[in-house]
């Protein structure tokens, strides 16, 4: 009995020690292999490189204070003047339902954005248009947690005197720019939303005085307006000129001509599919 007790324990033990072994190969050859394939990819992709170099920022906004790079502070585009983010270029058919520096007491301290909205009222104004105030550079595009929703963040240059500021658009149902993208003034940064559902439809516009975000309670301040400016000044300051920006119109005619000098397509192609040349879309 004792014997056979004995035989069973070391072939349960040797068993054993076999599996573990078996795992412990397992995990080596596919983790080892799997971080040696995404290094490749990294690699390929360039994190380094000019493409994704801002990928090291951090996602969120808040808490804490977001500070842009060297890197940013050096492509942050001079703008040739700001534009209203909805509605038409001048604001119209929208409203400000909460003007900058607005004392909100349920909330607990000063507002430090403008609440735009379209003038449809309610969440008529849900999935509306949100373009870049002026022309940036993307330092942030995520989600930035409860209460913020989608947010997408720019840098500009102003001219005069070349300081840096920012412009925050909060609260959006969807983005459609990336980090370390360059947009126009005017261009589709993405749509209007609800914060997933935290309030009524409508934009958090917030102007950003230089390179760092001074962090406080979420949109509001309890003393002053942290380091915001008002957004409505900033546009009756720096008002846009009344033609597109320069830059989206020279990047299209780029695009453009970049499609003119694609090949006709030769391949075969699939079944039901209807020939298009790219030059056809302009
Ligand atoms: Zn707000």
């Amino acid at each position: 009995m004792g014997r056979r007790w004995q035989l069973s324990f070391w072939r349960c033990l040797s068993l054993g020690l076999l599996f573990a072994g078996l795992v412990a190969l397992l995990l080596w050859l596919f983790g080892g292999r799997g971080a040696a394939a995404e290094a490749a990819v990294a690699a390929q992709r360039g994190v380094y490189g000019a493409d994704e170099p801002l990928a090291e920022m951090p996602q969120r906004l808040l808490p804490g204070v977001m500070l842009l790079t060297a890197e940013q502070m050096v492509k942050a585009p001079l703008v040739d003047g700001f534009q209203s983010p909805i509605g038409t270029r001048s604001g119209a058919l929208t409203y400000d339902a909460q003007p900058f520096g607005t004392l909100n007491k349920a909330r607990g301290g000063h507002h430090t954005g403008a609440d735009l909205n379209g003038i449809g009222g309610q969440n008529s104004d849900e999935g509306d248009p949100v373009y870049a105030a002026g022309r940036g550079l993307v330092v942030f595009s995520g989600h930035a947690g409860p209460g913020w929703g989608e947010v997408v963040v720019l840098a500009h240059r102003l001219p005069g005197d070349a300081r840096v500021i920012q412009t925050l658009y909060g609260h959006l149902a969807s983005r459609c720019v990336r980090l370390g993208q360059m947009v126009g003034r005017g261009d589709l940064l993405g749509t209007m939303g609800t914060a997933d559902g935290a309030y009524l439809a409508h934009l958090h516009f917030e102007v950003i005085a230089s390179r760092c975000t001074e962090a406080g309670q979420p949109a509001y301040a309890k003393q002053g307006v942290m380091n915001r400016l008002d957004p409505q000044e900033l546009l009756t300051h720096y008002p846009a000129p009344p033609v597109p920006d320069p830059y989206t119109a020279v990047r299209r005619l780029r695009l453009r001509e970049a499609a003119l000098q694609q090949p006709e397509p030769t391949a075969e192609l699939p079944q039901g599919t209807i020939p298009v040349h790219p030059t056809r879309f302009f």
